[in-house]
């Protein structure tokens, strides 16, 4: 925030001309330092009438609470310009702003710096922003993404104003750049991420080991322990004036589809059916991104536009009564319960053909659906085993039962019992091995238990 007070002159007289061959009038800003005004214009009101020639005028800078003093504005702005220079990349035709106008400083005519200086604040400005910077503001609807420095701000507040000369200690446009752009370690709060260690934490904020261990007393025990979203005070290295970088972002977002959800009578309840997928849509959006000292204070949208509209997605909610037996058209788990050994898949050089779903043998095991028994009985490996077919090409298989409840060609409905399970057959341990078989393949049976 850059506030001009300089009675009556505007921001564009402090960018572009120069100030001694203005006329002072009073001023019409309204600003923060009523006060100090208002004094400083009555001073130079009642001294006109005594002696215009003894008025000399010198210029204040405050940063926040720091005040300096300068024989001209011109040296103001070479500090300022300075300050900007140094803490930012690429400045040259950036437009600063100062009080919501345009300034376009001259870069050129800056006085170049001790190389003592340049140096520290290369180290200060540490690792850069990953935004882009050209020297243009897009104002056209662009479907790139695209990051683009637009202005740049003061995040302190500076006024600048002309005083009454005094017994003020002028300063010196090198030692007072020097100054503002000095880093100040300030405590800042860290929010633990995935993969943090202490260690890690301590190289991310430019922090020695100990230096976190002494800000964090508790860290050292508790550093196997971490947690996601923990918070740590970390030191933070911030100079006297800091320059808020004001980017353009243009960003494309997709915009998830609406969910659209119809009963069926077609369809058993307790079912639902994905009837169309629908489409995500895209949004761009302009959005105002402003940082300082590589850190995002704000981000705002300023814009959307849809570019694409999203495609609803239909779902159709079952609402046919479950016959009590033959085939509901949709699969459950045979077992309130268990424990998966073994997954459906290759295992041991060849496929396992079901899942191994561990319970005490004499577990109620349930059909999976309704349908006709095709096999109940005693099958070597797979011990006592029971085969529904449900139609449509669709056979459950269970195995290693220890009691068979139905026989051959009974027809059963969904959950009905079927046997009780057991560990026999080629089984190392109680278990119900259940398979999905599809034109005679076995497949995932988490495809259709879900
Ligand atoms: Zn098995």
């Amino acid at each position: 925030m850059l506030l001009i007070i300089l009675m009556g002159f505007t921001v564009a007289d402090f960018a572009g001309n120069g100030l001694m061959n203005k006329q002072i009038s009073k001023s019409e800003s309204s600003t923060v330092d009523q006060e100090k005004q208002v004094f400083n214009n009555d001073y130079y009101e009642d001294s006109k009438a005594e002696n215009k020639e003894s008025i000399e005028l010198i210029y204040e800078l405050s940063v926040d609470d720091k005040i300096y003093y300068f024989e001209s504005e011109d040296e103001i702005e070479q500090v300022l310009t300075k300050v900007v220079e140094l803490s930012t990349e690429n400045t040259k035709d950036i437009e600063v702003t100062i009080d919501g106008e345009n300034v376009n400083i001259d870069f050129e005519a800056i006085p170049t710096l001790s190389a003592e200086i340049v140096e520290r604040n290369f180290v200060m400005a540490g690792p850069n922003p990953t935004y882009t910077r050209n020297n243009e503001i897009v104002n056209d609807v662009s479907y790139e993404p695209s990051e683009v420095l637009a202005k740049l701000d003061f995040n302190e507040k500076v006024i600048v104003e002309s005083v009454v000369k005094d017994s003020q200690n002028i300063s010196n446009v090198t030692n007072v750049v020097e100054e503002l752009l000095r880093l100040n370690s300030e405590p800042a709060e860290y929010t633990i991420e995935s993969g943090d260690s202490a260690s890690l934490i301590a190289e991310k904020n430019e922090m020695s080991l100990l230096e976190l261990y002494e800000l964090n007393p508790w860290l050292e025990k508790r550093e196997k322990t971490l947690q996601i979203g923990e918070k740590l005070v970390v030191e933070k290295l911030i100079p006297e004036l800091s320059i808020v970088n004001c980017y353009k972002a243009t960003e494309i977002n997709s915009i998830p589809p609406e969910v659209v959800y119809q009963e069926d009578n077609t369809i058993y309840s307790g079912l639902t059916v994905i009837a169309e997928e629908g489409e995500e849509g895209k949004e761009l959006l302009k959005m105002d991104v402003d940082i300082v000292n590589d850190e995002i204070v704000n981000e705002s949208i300023m814009e959307s536009l849809v570019v694409t509209e999203p495609v609803s997605q239909l779902v159709l909610i079952g609402t046919a009564p479950v016959p009590e037996d033959g085939p509901a058209g949709f699969f459950v788990t045979p077992l309130n319960y268990y424990r998966l050994t073994s997954s459906y898949g290759p295992r041991w050089g060849k496929t396992h053909r079901g899942l191994d779903m561990a319970v005490s043998s004499g577990t109620t095991v349930k059909a999976s659906d309704g349908g006709q028994v095709i096999f109940a009985g005693w099958d070597n490996a797979y011990g006592y085993r029971v085969d529904i077919d449900h139609g449509n090409g669709i056979t459950t298989r269970y195995a290693h039962n220890s009691k068979l409840l139905v026989e051959y060609g009974e027809v059963v409905g969904q959950g009905e019992t079927i046997a009780k399970s057991g560990n026999t057959g080629n089984s190392t341990g109680p278990h119900l091995h259940f398979e999905v078989i599809v034109d005679g393949n076995a497949v995932n049976p988490y495809d259709y238990i879900g």
